[in-house]
């Protein structure tokens, strides 16, 4: 903590008291100790005292109990310690400081009747601009609307901008983000609300741009009303102080905005203002106080420009907003997800082994990236012709103070479904296989690739809304951008795979499920052990893990194994109840380590599938980047058609890349050593990690042995390669019994 704005925080308490003793003395003076003294209209008496102590004001002389109350949490006479010690002292002024500022609020009310509206709005005509503290009725309409979500939270503004302009952006920023803008105090004589007048902006209750007072001790009606809120809500008991700070500090999210010059009755306040929770932003250089303990972050942050002190102060305060619009030209939304875009109503597509299209989200630092930024490197939709092809890189960068690396993939999983919810837009595959395609009634509503990212922005804030803070958009549309971010990606992809590379399938009692793909296949349920990734790439048992951690009810479950019915093919008792609940019992079972028995359902989505080959006593398997014919008569596409639809098919298995070098791979049928063709592309791919596996099952040069396209594409024309070379599906047992 710095020791100077406790300093001035603690002089500023002094001071705030000795001034409400002084009014309060003159009062005595004046009028008869039994003198009413109250805020109009409520049964809380003075909140923010009542609230803390249980002390009921409700005369002149009442006044006397807290304000002695006050005097005596001036440090060094320390008496109610709050929370943690090396704040104490200037938590304790604070709260001194604001009890002063009720009192003298309270004696604003008995000797200017008049000075406060009673109400919601200020009679600007007749030049009353305050209203002062809300009465009940006001706090029943607003109040709840802070405790049910339709208002998020508030944002304390003290003093004033440097301009009206300014003070008009500031304040339309938090309206956006529909905070509640009290507005309390003035900066040599020049006060935000004055400012929102000059800019003929509406101010009240109604548009959420509250005129509490001029005077710095009209913050208090701020956080009376919350206190209120916590009573009214909350149903915390008036005295319960723990309680209804603590309610304050979890559901109430408020926080201060400085602007002006910090003085010593701003410090208090500030100070004040921690007891809470609520964190002070200011505008000028004063020392910060970063270390977290009360407030959710940071205590006091300065100095911060304008044009980001929304944005900061909702990031200090852990503040979750809530991205209600999703404003692009399509409808959007699960209806549309599983509608297609054929050929006669393509316009234009990306990726699909026409031209490269990438998938990448990364975690990044608060400070690096703009929340709601979405930035086209290269030419949009309009520059691409009826009919077109375009290399498209889809990257997104998070950041949140609850996010994780582990994350990344799970929000990387989104994009499919989400680009899928735009009317007329389809979308297939994920990481560096996906596939796009824009139809020509989207083109014609006004779609462009910018709506990939204002809908990404919107829904992963929607939809993760506890680890999300930030999304900012990068769309790549040149090929050159496109190439260097695969690059990277297949790096981190590759990280990703291998963080599971250790464990097996033994060392775990619990599998994952994933069924997001049941929208399209509707009888598919994945699932995804250490040893067997899911079979799109996109999800190993870290990554649904992780998954389920952060949506408990989404569709990565997780799966007891319970009693194992085959350890050679892998089939277990707690699985097969599951899937068959998940798939709506079309599917009764299946083995994780066969293709050839009642192997594991597929999906479209997969990297690879798996075909046998009879004649060669092996199986081939072929990625979806590969175009060509394979030795099982067909192509990638037809076997994803025949497949894809979520039936489990004897014989053929759909698979991640990862998967064909994990240890559990086909390990029924004989494992990798059954492996006879792959396409020359994806055999250089795994290359290392083929040696290596197949060094470990005793045939060191079985790479050599795998034929490819260069050797042939169908059954007969590799035969006699794999004889010549000694493959080891040769000698194998038959793989059909
Ligand atoms: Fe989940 Fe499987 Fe679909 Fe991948 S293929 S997203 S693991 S259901
Ligand atoms: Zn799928």
């Amino acid at each position: 903590m710095s020791k100077l704005i406790a300093f001035a925080a603690i002089q500023g308490g002094y001071k705030a008291v000795s001034q409400a003793e002084g009014e309060l003395n003159k009062a005595l003076a004046t009028y008869d100790a039994g003198t009413k003294i109250g805020f109009p209209n409520t049964a809380y008496y003075l909140p923010v005292i009542y609230s803390l102590t249980g002390m009921k004001v409700e005369t002149l002389e009442d006044l006397q109990k807290p304000m002695a109350f006050a005097r005596e949490l001036l440090p060094p006479h320390i008496k109610l310690k709050l929370w943690l010690p090396y704040l104490g002292p200037l938590l304790d002024a604070g709260m001194a400081g604001i009890f002063s500022y009720e009192i003298i609020e309270a004696l604003r009310y008995l000797n200017e009747p008049d000075f406060y509206v009673q109400g919601e709005d200020p009679d600007l005509e007749n030049g009353r601009k305050w209203v002062g503290a809300a009465d009940d009725t006001v706090l029943r309409k607003r109040g709840v609307e802070l405790v049910d979500g339709s208002a998020p939270g508030f944002a304390a503004m003290v003093g004033a901008a440097p301009d009206a302009a300014t003070a008009k952006m500031i304040v339309e920023d938090y309206q956006k983000k529909s905070l509640y803008i009290f507005c309390a105090a003035n900066h040599n004589g020049k006060t935000l609300i004055d400012q929102c007048i000059e800019e003929n902006m509406q101010i009240g209750w109604n548009t959420r741009i509250v005129p509490f007072g001029p005077d710095i001790s009209s913050a208090v009606f701020a956080l009376g009303f919350a206190n209120r809120a916590a009573m009214a809500f909350g149903g915390v008991t008036p005295g319960d102080y723990k309680k209804v700070l603590m309610y304050n500090k979890d559901r109430i999210f408020a926080f201060v905005n400085a602007l002006g010059d910090v003085g010593t009755e701003w410090g208090v306040a500030a100070g004040g203002c921690v007891n809470w929770g609520f964190p002070t932003i200011a505008d000028t250089p004063i020392p910060e106080i970063l270390p977290t303990g009360i407030c959710t972050y940071e205590h006091v942050v300065a100095p911060v420009a304008h044009d980001e002190i929304c944005q900061r102060s909702v990031e200090v305060r852990g503040l979750k907003v809530a991205v209600s619009q999703i404003d692009i030209p399509c409808s959007f939304g699960p209806a549309f997800e599983g509608e297609r875009v054929r050929g006669a109503d393509l316009y234009a597509q990306c990726g699909g082994g026409k031209t490269q299209c990438t998938e990448l989200v990364k975690s990044a630092e608060m400070g690096d990236i703009k929340d709601g930024e979405i930035i086209i490197q290269g030419p949009d939709i309009d520059g691409i012709k009826e009919g077109g092809t375009f290399p498209l890189g889809i990257f997104v960068q998070i950041a949140g103070r609850e996010f994780q690396k582990d994350f990344e993939p799970i929000m990387e999983r989104q994009i499919h479904h989400l680009v899928n919810y735009i009317q007329g837009i389809m979308h297939m595959g994920q990481r560096d296989i996906s596939w796009i395609r824009i139809s020509k009634a989207a083109i014609e509503k006004g779609f462009a690739l910018r709506d990939i990212g204002v809908v990404l922005h919107a829904k992963l804030h929607q939809e993760f809304t506890k680890i999300v803070d930030k999304v900012q958009v990068t769309l790549f549309t040149k090929k050159k951008d496109v190439d260097d971010l695969t690059k990277t990606a297949r790096k981190e992809y590759r990280a990703r795979d291998s963080r599971v590379d250790n464990m097996t399938d033994e060392d775990v009692d619990t599998y994952y499920s994933c069924t997001l793909c049941q929208s399209f296949a509707p009888s598919h349920v994945c699932s995804v052990s250490p040893e067997r990734t899911g079979l799109c790439g996109a999800y190993n048992w870290m990554d649904c893990k992780a998954a389920f951690e952060i949506n408990p009810t989404g569709p990565n479950q997780p799966i007891e194994k319970g009693e194992c019915l085959d350890a050679k093919l892998g089939q277990w008792q707690g699985v097969n109840d599951f899937v068959f609940k998940a798939s709506r019992g079309a599917v009764t079972h299946y083995n994780f380590y066969s293709m050839v028995i009642d192997p594991m359902t597929t999906c479209g989505c997969c990297e690879c599938i798996a075909s046998m080959l009879p004649m060669c006593n092996g199986v081939m398997t072929v990625s979806r980047d590969y175009g060509d014919q394979t030795p099982c008569g067909m192509k990638f596409t037809t076997l994803a058609g025949v497949m894809g639809g979520g039936a489990s098919s004897p014989g053929f298995v759909g698979h991640s890349k990862h998967n064909i070098t994990q240890k559990k791979f086909i390990l029924g049928d004989g494992g990798l050593l059954r492996m006879v063709w792959m396409p020359k592309m994806l055999k250089e791919e795994l290359k290392e990690r083929i040696e290596q596996r197949a060094t470990e099952m005793g045939v060191p040069d079985l790479f050599e042995k795998i034929a490819d396209e260069t050797v042939g594409m169908t059954e007969e024309e590799i035969l006699p390669f794999l004889q010549e070379k000694g493959h080891p599906a040769m000698d194998m047992e038959p793989l059909v019994g």
